[in-house]
């Protein structure tokens, strides 16, 4: 065993061992600045069957970022749980854009779904499959098996619920574009991710081919990324780099033919960041050769040329020798389904409450990708919130009246306190007396009408939540709470004041506590957006995002293979990544075929100087533990 896989193997067995190691955290420090690694090992409670009426069956459609983290979360003693994904291990989706380099290895960012079942003590049944029908009327969820099939021979089962958790994600979105989905890589799997890196190495290769002219050997290095969202112009910088650190070296007779460009339809790239940000970014970028083309529709990919449009040079092609479609996502054929059963047919995407309880059906719940909260407006209900205000019937609020419900208004329309924040409003009265001038509010009585006029303009600050691997874990933590605490809340409520039936919620409605967000930008740098305004962009910023995305991964195997990738990258040693990098193309072959082949074969995704089989005996070690994180 060589020793960096003997050190990981007897790191990930000590985490293993035993609740001592609980919140344990890892400090490196790393010249002047500092990596930092840090993990919540949760003690792996043995749960005791306990005796008593059935309980009730939940089904969660997903093993994404909001079904792993629904499933991490759940009180799995107190229901009868059964899982159904087509994928049976979890992938951690931020770092795929560094997968398509060889950055960080595919199987250093997976981890079984069946480790995470088996740390529940067995209690959840995981069944590989795809949901292709949810019936919500009969209680029922279709699946279909890819991997074999039933008696009947057809592969095809039906499962029952109680609750049903969907979160099947997103698809991607091609907006119907002619030849996009026949001509263009996506980057949404890991399947997608090894695609990439085989075609770009292909490029490389059939350009370097003898007999071909400068005009045909250009064609076949020019690589697109069609979106300039974080996900393409990350893959971008990670290409960029990988040109110039490894390929430059392993390809000099065609380097300097290379051109990358990157097709955006908006103004900018990057455009959900600070300003600041995206002027950072497009400056690097042309700085780095990168062309960026803003205000360019692609409008057709055939199988040799990408045509766009723009104002000004009206529509042309250009010849590619590879594209990445990377314009946002869509929504599932199997959800378009439900939403039409559901009443939600002109919808772009299922919408659930503030509870993530999906509108039009009953114990039906979806997070992630796959759905969008909404946000009820409060001039819908303004009548009714003034009703549950006006206890004594007068017709009029009373400063003690408005008092009683504000902190429940508060909580059931968060957008109320975002305006009051936006317009730097201490509280409830400064927003009367913005609709009343400066009268003085605390003596007087407010009609339904200066009720309104207070209010009148707070649903503006309703936002729909972006799709991120944030949203969505923290959806799947929130509703596993609630799942856990079903039978406290339903004897003592905990959420807000009912505003059109009597009573109270049995829980807080979902809150979004945004943590920020990064953007790589190669060479070593990235750009950060914080809380609070707060920006960072440069080296250092790349080492904050080498230790965020180090310590949120979801095991101790994970978490240990990612850091020594990125310790490799943050030492810039270009012979060790060529190195590394080459090995991995010699074996890229079995690396993909044993992701498709699910985490029975992938053990042969283990690659390394010493062989498969070395690296084979890692894996299977450690997605056999019984608790690594
Ligand atoms: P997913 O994680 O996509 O999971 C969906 C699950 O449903 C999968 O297990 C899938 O196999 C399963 N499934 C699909 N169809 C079916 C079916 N018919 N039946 C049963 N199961 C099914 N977000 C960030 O916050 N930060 C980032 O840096 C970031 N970077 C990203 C980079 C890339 C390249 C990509 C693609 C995404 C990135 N995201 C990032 C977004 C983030 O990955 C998504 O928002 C997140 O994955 C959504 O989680 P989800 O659980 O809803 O869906
Ligand atoms: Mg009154």
């Amino acid at each position: 065993m060589r020793f960096p896989e003997f050190l990981l193997d007897r790191t990930s067995q000590a985490f293993r061992r035993g609740p001592s190691y609980s919140n344990l955290i890892v400090l490196f420090a790393v010249s002047s600045g500092g990596l930092v690694a840090y993990a919540d090992s949760r003690s792996n409670n043995g749960v005791e069957s306990c005796q008593g009426p059935p309980k009730k069956k939940v089904l969660v459609l997903g093993t994404g970022w909001a079904g792993t983290s629904f499933l991490k979360n759940l009180d799995t003693s107190l229901y009868d749980v059964q899982v159904v994904s087509p994928r049976n291990y979890f992938a951690f989706t931020p770092l795929l854009p560094s997968v398509t380099c060889g950055t960080v290895e595919a199987r250093s960012i997976v981890e079984p779904i069946r480790n995470i079942v088996k740390k529940k003590g067995g209690q959840i049944k995981f069944w590989e499959a795809e949901c292709f029908k949810i019936d919500p009327t009969s209680r029922k969820v279709h699946c279909r098996s890819n991997i074999g099939t039933n008696l009947d021979g057809n592969g095809e089962f039906a499962l029952e619920y109680d609750y049903l958790v969907i979160a099947l994600g997103a698809k991607a979105n091609t907006f119907n574009t002619p030849g996009v989905v026949e001509n263009c890589h996506f980057l949404k799997e890991i399947e997608d991710a090894q695609k990439i890196r085989r075609s770009v190495m292909n490029c490389f290769e059939r350009a370097s081919l003898p007999n071909l002219t400068d005009e045909e050997r250009q064609k076949n290095l020019h690589f697109v990324i069609v979106g300039g969202g974080p996900t393409g112009i990350e893959f971008a910088a990670e290409l960029h780099d990988y040109v110039i650190e490894d390929l430059a070296y392993l390809y000099p007779g065609v380097k300097d033919l290379v051109k990358i460009s990157v097709i955006e339809a908006g103004e900018h790239i990057l455009t959900m960041f600070d300003k600041r940000i995206t002027k950072f970014a497009e400056e690097k970028f042309q700085r780095d050769g990168i062309d960026v083309k803003t205000n360019f529709k692609v409008v057709k990919v055939s199988d040799k040329a990408i045509t766009m449009t723009n104002p000004s040079t009206g529509e042309f092609s250009v010849p590619y020798g590879m594209v990445v479609w990377s314009t946002g996502i869509g929504t599932r054929p199997v959800m378009l389904d439900l939403m039409k059963q559901v009443n939600q047919a002109g919808r772009r995407v299922l919408a659930t409450d503030e509870w993530l309880r999906v509108l039009g059906c009953r114990d039906v719940y979806a997070l992630g990708d796959c759905a969008t909260i909404s946000q009820r407006r409060v001039m819908e209900d303004i009548v009714e919130i003034f009703k549950v205000a006006d206890k004594d019937n007068s017709g009029t609020l009373t400063v003690k009246e408005i008092k009683d419900v504000l902190d429940d208004i508060c909580i059931r329309y968060p957008q109320v306190e975002l305006y009051m924040k936006t317009k730097q409003m201490k509280d409830f009265w400064d927003l009367l007396k913005e609709s009343r001038g400066n009268a003085k509010i605390e003596a007087i009585d407010l009609s339904i009408e200066d009720f309104k006029k207070a209010l009148i303009n707070v649903d503006s600050q309703v936002k729909n939540l972006p799709a991120t691997a944030q949203v969505a874990a923290q959806q799947g933590e929130y509703l596993a709470g609630c799942f856990n605490r079903m039978k406290q809340c339903e004897e003592n409520p905990e959420g807000p004041r009912r505003i059109r039936e009597p009573g109270h919620h049995r829980f807080l409605p979902f809150r979004y506590k945004h943590l920020g967000q990064f953007a790589p930008l190669g060479g070593e740098q990235a750009a950060a957006q914080l809380p609070g305004d707060w920006i960072s962009i440069g080296h250092s910023t790349q080492w904050l995002w080498y230790s965020v995305y180090a310590s949120k991964q979801v095991s101790w195997r994970t978490r240990m293979l990612v850091m020594h990738m990125f310790i490799v990258a943050m030492l810039h040693l270009p012979q060790h990544s060529i190195l590394r990098r080459a090995i991995t193309w010699t074996r890229q072959p079995h690396g993909e075929a044993a992701i498709n082949q699910s985490f029975r074969t992938s053990s042969l995704m283990a690659m390394g100087p010493l062989g498969v089989e070395k690296s084979r005996s890692l894996v299977w070690h450690v997605a056999l533990a019984p608790d690594s994180s």
